[in-house]
């Protein structure tokens, strides 16, 4: 019988309950224990995968080609053990579900009613994610915060799910916000009645983890305790952090892991957490020295959780190679009127993805800059596109070079549909979506960077490289250095003579980990030191002048 952790959130959003509980599954698996997760969405949306960035953030896509909640990259880059198609639900999945069987008749004439038909619903997701992960311990992240109407069938759902699989298989942790006001306090009120809150609806916190600017002292924990009804142990501190990688170490030093373990009769079945590895990569991001600016060049920079794993991967690369890195947020739409002093200084860009053609344009700027300059440039799915309408325009000595995603009727459709792709209407779920495999030519970057014949990347695109200008560029320098097994499509394009300059029309940002950076990252990184050792900035900083840019 797996055990099940839930994390509910309080107060306000946006606490870093992903990183908590992405952290909390670290430190189970430092104990031996397989741990399996599984995030709530409450809105109705089906997936994430038709939202605005701007709404959202990142589309995290699973190997199984799933479009999911950014905080399934938190749980793979923490846990370090890929999730599925079943370790995100929202809403809008349950009541698809629950209206087809209705429509199928599966409910012989009953009432179709939330409670049971939707709680039903959602508890057997919860049971699916332990079934299909056989996991020790499922972590279940609700989203949203508590009160809210939305997340009123999950809260019912846990309730009855606790007494479904008996209560010693339960774990409940409230996050929460102690705010400092005015007087400089820290306030337990507003902790106090989002609890009182979870407790009218049935669900009393095992655990609370108290977020705070500062740790917080016995005092307060002993108030949290006696007003909450949780036992003193069981109230934990989680002060701000100068890194998300340094959470897991901090919630252990705090306790939290041997209370979870305590709280689910396991303490006898289980070894002392092995947090080594973690550990010396913690001293690695709190140390490393060299500087290293990187540009990002997109157009939903306002919010940077867009970015996410990209940004994440080109620390985990940089950390690897002694470097702090810098992130340079560039507004690629600001690059149009052709002033690129925005990138002046750069050791090396990355033109991550996008939809639609808002910020093309500077977008194929910042390319020209970087090809004819030499600077180390990395493009990742919107980013190849950018790259090859960027030389094709060159090639052929014309501007009339698009994708067809955003010309149907241009001249030269370098990026466009493949025939059989043309005629449908769903944009939800119609994507090349998912993991591929990819046959990389021997003796390309590409394959020098990987250092073997075949991978298999996370795709997350409609449009393709057309194949008609596929003589003409490689007249031009383009090496089409990784491709689909049977030729036909284009993963991967390389620039001969330049430094670095590669194109992947997957997402290799998806499979970085802090531990484990992605080898093209690392090939990145790798000449844009080169670059910055050869301009003279990279010169490494003394530990004083040291500031690290915070995960
Ligand atoms: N919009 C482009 C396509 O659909 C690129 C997608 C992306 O960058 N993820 O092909």
């Amino acid at each position: 019988m797996p055990k099940f952790v839930f994390v509910t959130g309080g107060v306000t959003s946006s606490l870093g309950k992903g990183i908590t509980a992405a952290s909390l599954g670290r430190i189970l698996a430092a104990r031996g224990l397989a741990v399996g997760s599984l995030k709530m969405d409450p809105y109705l949306n089906v997936d994430p995968g038709t939202m605005s960035p701007y709404q959202h953030g990142e589309v995290f896509v699973t190997e199984d080609g799933a479009e999911t909640d950014l905080d399934l990259g938190h749980y793979e880059r923490f846990i370090d053990r890929n999730v599925t198609r079943a370790s995100n639900v929202t809403t809008g999945q349950i009541y698809n579900a629950v209206i087809t069987k209705e429509r199928r008749g599966d409910y012989l004439g009953g009432t179709v009613q939330v409670i049971p038909h939707i709680t039903n619903e959602i508890k057997e997701r919860i049971h699916r994610v332990a079934r299909e992960t056989r996991a020790d311990v499922v972590l279940v992240e609700v989203g949203g915060t508590v009160g809210d109407i939305e997340s009123l069938p999950y809260l019912e759902a846990i309730r009855q799910f606790r007494n479904d699989v008996g209560r010693q298989n339960v774990v409940i942790i409230h996050l929460t916000l102690l705010p400092r006001v005015a007087t400089g306090e820290l306030k337990t009120k507003p902790t106090q009645h989002s609890v009182k809150e979870l407790r009218s609806i049935g669900l009393q916190p095992d655990i609370v983890v108290a977020r705070a600017d500062q740790p917080i002292d016995d005092d307060l924990r002993e108030k949290i305790a006696l007003f909450c009804d949780v036992k003193l142990d069981n109230v934990v501190s989680e002060p701000d952090c100068w890194s998300i990688y340094a959470v897991p170490l901090q919630l252990e030093e705090s306790g939290l892991g041997r209370t979870v373990i305590e709280e689910l009769g396991l303490t006898d079945r289980v070894p002392e957490p092995d947090l080594d590895e973690w550990r010396s990569l913690v001293e690695r991001i709190r140390t490393v020295r060299i500087p290293l600016e990187i540009g990002l060049v997109g157009k939903y920079i306002e919010l940077q959780d867009a970015y996410l794993s990209v940004a994440e991967s080109i620390r985990h690369a940089a950390w690897a190679a002694g470097c702090r890195p810098q992130l340079r947020w560039i507004d690629s739409e600001k690059l149009e009127g052709g002033d690129l002093s925005l990138l002046a200084g750069l050791d090396g860009v990355v033109i991550p993805g996008a939809f639609g053609y808002r910020g093309i344009e500077g977008k194929v700027r910042a390319v020209r800059h970087t090809r004819t300059n030499g600077i180390p440039t990395l493009g990742l799915c919107m980013g190849l596109q950018c790259m090859v309408i960027e030389l094709a325009r060159k090639a052929l000595g014309t501007d009339e070079v698009s994708s067809s995603e955003f010309d149907s009727f241009t001249r030269h459709p370098v990026i466009d549909l493949l025939p059989e792709q043309r005629d449908l209407a769903d944009k939800g779920g119609t994507m090349r979506l998912g993991s591929y495999p990819c046959v990389l030519q021997p003796g390309s970057r590409a394959h020098k960077a990987y250092g073997q014949p075949i991978v298999l990347e996370r795709h997350r695109h409609r449009y393709e490289f057309n194949n008609a200008y596929r003589e003409l560029l490689q007249s031009h320098g383009m090496r089409f250095s990784g491709l689909s097994p049977d030729g036909r499509l284009v993963e991967i394009v390389e620039l001969e003579g330049h430094p670095f300059f590669l194109g992947t029309q997957y997402h290799p940002e998806f499979k970085s980990r802090p531990n484990r950076p992605h080898p093209l990252f690392v090939g990145f990184v790798e000449a844009a030191l080169a670059n910055a050792r050869a301009s003279g900035r990279a010169v490494e900083t003394s530990a004083a002048q040291r500031t690290v840019e915070a995960g």
